[in-house]
C-alpha cells in the first residue's frame, strides 16, 4: 500500500520517470501547503530513491538501504529544519551540510538532502546554499520543501526544478476526507476543509478534535456579544492562547456574513439560523474592513511576529465590536 495521498500521486510520478531516464536535477523545489502530507510525501520519495530494488514508485522495504531508512540510520539521507526552539534555519546548519557533501556517499547509490520549511532559511543560508546547489557533488539530490515560492529568493528558485504536491483541486481534498474515516457528512467536511484553508490533513485533525463543537460555542458567543448578553471580554476568555484555531473560525464566520446571498439562498447550511441571526446585527461594510484587520492579524500570528497575544485578541474583539450595526 502506497503511503502518499492521492494529490501526491502526479509529483512522484513525475520525480520517478526523471529518474529512470537519468534526468533527475540536483535541485528540486517541492511546493506543498504544510499539513497536506508533504512530511510523508519527502519521506516516501527519499527512500525511493536511496532504495537498491525499487518498484516503480515504491522502495522494496527489504534491501540494506531500506532498512537502514526505516531505522532512521541512513547515513546518505539528511534531513535539515529549524532547531527545537529556533524560528530560522542557520547558517551553520548550510555549513555543516556543505561540509558533509564533500564527502564521498556511503552507500555508493544517491544521497538525499531534505531542506524542510526552506522559507526558513537566513538571507546569509541561501547565499551559503547557493554553490551546493549549482555543484552539490555526484548523484546527489535536494528537496527544498516550502509552502510557497514567493518567500524564497530567485536565485534559488532559478537553480530548483519544480515540482507541486499541492492540493490543487477541492473536490480530490473533499473526497479523501470523506473516505478517511469518520462518518462526517458532506456539508461538515465542506466546512472543515474551509476552516483549514483546503489543508486535508488540518481538517482532519480538526474534525478529530472536535473543531466543529468549538466553531459553535464561538458562533453563540459571538451573538451573546453582538447582542450584549456577553461582555467583550468573553471573547478573550475563550479565545485564551489558542489564536491558530479561533483566527480560522473567525474568518470562516465573517466570511459566511459577508457572503449574505448565499446565506438567503443555502438554507442548508451548517448554522444557518446563527449566521443568520449575527448577519442581521453587522454592518456589512465594517465587516469587510475587520475581515481584512484579522487576516492580517492572522499573518502576523503565523508569521511568529504578534509579540502579545492577549493584546492582539482584544484588539481584534474591540474591531470586532465596532462593525456592530447601529
Ligand atoms: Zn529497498
Amino acid at each position: 500500500m502506497s503511503s502518499i495521498y492521492p494529490w501526491q500521486i502526479n509529483g512522484l510520478g513525475r520525480l520517478t520517470q526523471a529518474l529512470e531516464q537519468e534526468r533527475l536535477p540536483h535541485a528540486v523545489l517541492l511546493l506543498a501547503k504544510y499539513g497536506s502530507g508533504e512530511r510523508q510525501f519527502v519521506q516516501h520519495w527519499s527512500q525511493v530513491l536511496l532504495c537498491e530494488k525499487r518498484i516503480e514508485s515504491e522502495p522494496c522495504r527489504q534491501c540494506k538501504s531500506c532498512l537502514l531508512f526505516n531505522n532512521n540510520t541512513h547515513p546518505d539521507f539528511i534531513w535539515i529544519e529549524t532547531e527545537e526552539g529556533k524560528k530560522q534555519i542557520s547558517i551553520q546548519q548550510v555549513r555543516d551540510l556543505s561540509e558533509k557533501l564533500t564527502e564521498t556517499s556511503h552507500q555508493a547509490g544517491w544521497r538525499m538532502v531534505v531542506i524542510y520549511q526552506a522559507e526558513r532559511l537566513t538571507v546569509n543560508g541561501y547565499n551559503a546554499l547557493l554553490k551546493t546547489l549549482e555543484e552539490p557533488g555526484r548523484k546527489t539530490h535536494i528537496v527544498l520543501v516550502a509552502a510557497d515560492k514567493s518567500s524564497i529568493p530567485a536565485t534559488i528558485i532559478s537553480r530548483c526544478q519544480q515540482v507541486s504536491v499541492d492540493v490543487n483541486r477541492r473536490k480530490q481534498a473533499l473526497d479523501w476526507l470523506l473516505s478517511s474515516g469518520g462518518e462526517n457528512s458532506k456539508e461538515l467536511c465542506e466546512a472543515a476543509l474551509s476552516i483549514n484553508h483546503y489543508v486535508p490533513l488540518k481538517a482532519q485533525h480538526f474534525l478529530e478534535q472536535g473543531g466543529m463543537a468549538q466553531l459553535e460555542e464561538f458562533l453563540k458567543l459571538l451573538i451573546a456579544v453582538a447582542e450584549g448578553k456577553e461582555p467583550l471580554t468573553a471573547i478573550g476568555k475563550m479565545i485564551g492562547n489558542d489564536v491558530g484555531t479561533y483566527w480560522s473560525l473567525w474568518e470562516y464566520i465573517v466570511t459566511a456574513l459577508i457572503k449574505q446571498q448565499s446565506l438567503v439562498e443555502n438554507s442548508q447550511l451548517l448554522y444557518h439560523k446563527e449566521l443568520s441571526k449575527l448577519a442581521g446585527m453587522m454592518n456589512m461594510q465594517l465587516l469587510f474592513k475587520f475581515r481584512d484587520e484579522l487576516l492580517y492579524q492572522n499573518k502576523q500570528f503565523l508569521d511568529g511576529v504578534t509579540l502579545n497575544i492577549p493584546m492582539q485578541v482584544d484588539f481584534v474583539a474591540d474591531a470586532w465590536v465596532k462593525s456592530r450595526a447601529r
